[in-house]
């Protein structure tokens, strides 16, 4: 492979420690979600950390917004505990994370991480008091911290200095700048505040997010050149269907491709009755299609033309792609190296056998005209063909052989 086409090495950033999950430092970047229920109900919390997780989410966030939420984090911890659930809680905190944390001491020690917005942490003197408390909490319950700047929320004192400074430049620069450079002055400065008042370098985590896609990786771009904290990425507001998930994958992958980024979590709004995981799934699938990260075998499928008049395919496709991550749990504790698998699902033979050659295991299907069997392609050969009514169950169960047949048992290889 050519070694130009690969993401350039994560840039060098100290590892940061999150109740054991690695965030920086060379480390596989980390998969992360945010709940969406009331955190004061905490069975609905639980519940939904528990999706989260078990769809791959590496930590979750939730917010702690008032009293009644940071009282309910020990059921929620406890409730995760009884269904042996481990991902590490962060606990999101704006306004009066200061008090929310002196007042409730078992929610600030079962948390594995503060996020602190050090745009909504007080105005005038009492920003830096109370941001100086949540930092002795940390210190106290050896806890890490992001210090997670957004740009709807971004310190307005700090933005009007700058602006003001700007404006007596004999050349003034743009605006847009301004608030980049007053981005990550914020991030990096809170930073540093941070270590002075006595938390370790490696237990910070930088933030600056931006609802726009170009304004996204101008601001990481320069708090990259500027520290060597380990960047969590997301482009906030991301929207909903199709434009959250494309406007996210277009920031963070131009991002990642220049190894900026240690955590990415996508905000996607969910659609109504919508399933929260969906965001986990988009994370995993930006990494893995960018050969990051491997989660989950891939399938790889033509996308239809004029040469397949029935969605057959397309059915199968789907089918095959649900089955495998229906089945994956299972995989992954059982086979070593499964998540690398390849599977082709293609319409014809126009390009179904060149494409299935090239995967683990494929099939190509008839298209318009074509006689009604389907090739399989194993390990580049062809091994059988398939035909009749059964083709998607007997593919399944092709799939399901090969797994067994070709990854070693993930115990008996130690
Ligand atoms: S493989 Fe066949 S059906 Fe699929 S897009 Fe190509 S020509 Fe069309």
């Amino acid at each position: 492979m050519n070694a130009s086409r690969q993401p350039k090495p994560r840039q060098a950033t100290r590892a940061v420690n999150i109740s054991g999950v690695a965030v920086g430092g060379g480390a596989p970047v980390v998969v992360q979600s945010m709940t969406n229920t009331d955190t004061a109900d905490a069975s609905a919390t639980a519940a939904q950390i528990k999706a989260l997780a078990e769809a791959g989410s590496e930590l979750v966030r939730i917010t702690v917004n008032n009293a009644a939420a940071a009282d309910q984090v020990p059921a929620i911890h406890a409730q995760l505990e009884s269904w042996g659930i481990s991902v590490p809680l962060v606990g999101d905190f704006h306004f009066n994370g200061h008090k929310l944390l002196r007042e409730h001491p078992e929610c600030a020690r079962l948390l594995a991480k503060y996020r602190i917005n050090p745009g909504n942490v007080g105005r005038g003197s009492k920003r830096d008091t109370q941001f100086v408390q949540m930092i002795e909490t940390a210190c106290e319950n050896d806890k890490p911290i992001r210090i997670g700047v957004n740009w709807g929320s971004l310190d307005q004192d700090l933005l009007t200095r700058l602006m003001d400074e700007n404006a007596q430049r004999s050349e003034p620069d743009d605006a847009r700048n301004v608030v980049y450079e007053a981005m990550v002055q914020s991030a990096v400065g809170s930073a540093q505040r941070a270590e002075e008042v006595g938390l370790g370098r490696d237990r910070i985590i930088l933030s600056c997010k931006m609802s726009g896609v170009q304004d996204l990786i101008a601001v990481y771009r320069m708090l990259s050149d500027r520290c060597d904290y380990p960047l969590h990425l997301g482009l906030t507001e991301a929207g909903m269907g199709s434009k959250g998930i494309v406007s996210s994958t277009a920031a963070l992958a131009v991002l990642l491709q220049e190894g900026i980024g240690d955590t990415i979590r996508i905000s996607l709004t969910p659609e109504p009755g919508g399933d929260r995981a969906r965001e986990v799934i988009v994370a995993q699938e930006i990494l893995q299609s960018m050969g990051l990260r491997a989660f989950t075998p891939a399938v790889i499928a033509c996308p239809g033309c004029g040469r397949t008049t029935s969605s057959y395919f397309q059915e199968l496709a789907q089918q095959i792609e649900a089955h495998i991550r229906a089945r994956m749990p299972d995989w992954k504790n059982s086979y070593e190296g499964v998540e690398d698998m390849t599977v082709a699902v293609m319409g014809c033979v126009v390009n179904g056998p060149g494409e299935s050659k090239h995967a683990n295991i494929g099939i190509s299907l008839p298209g318009t005209g074509e006689r009604p069997v389907a090739p399989v392609y194993i390990d580049g050969r062809k091994d059988v063909t398939l035909k009749g009514e059964r083709i998607a169950e007997e593919f399944q169960q092709l799939v399901e052989d090969y797994v067994a047949k070709r990854y070693a048992p993930r115990h008996a290889t130690s």
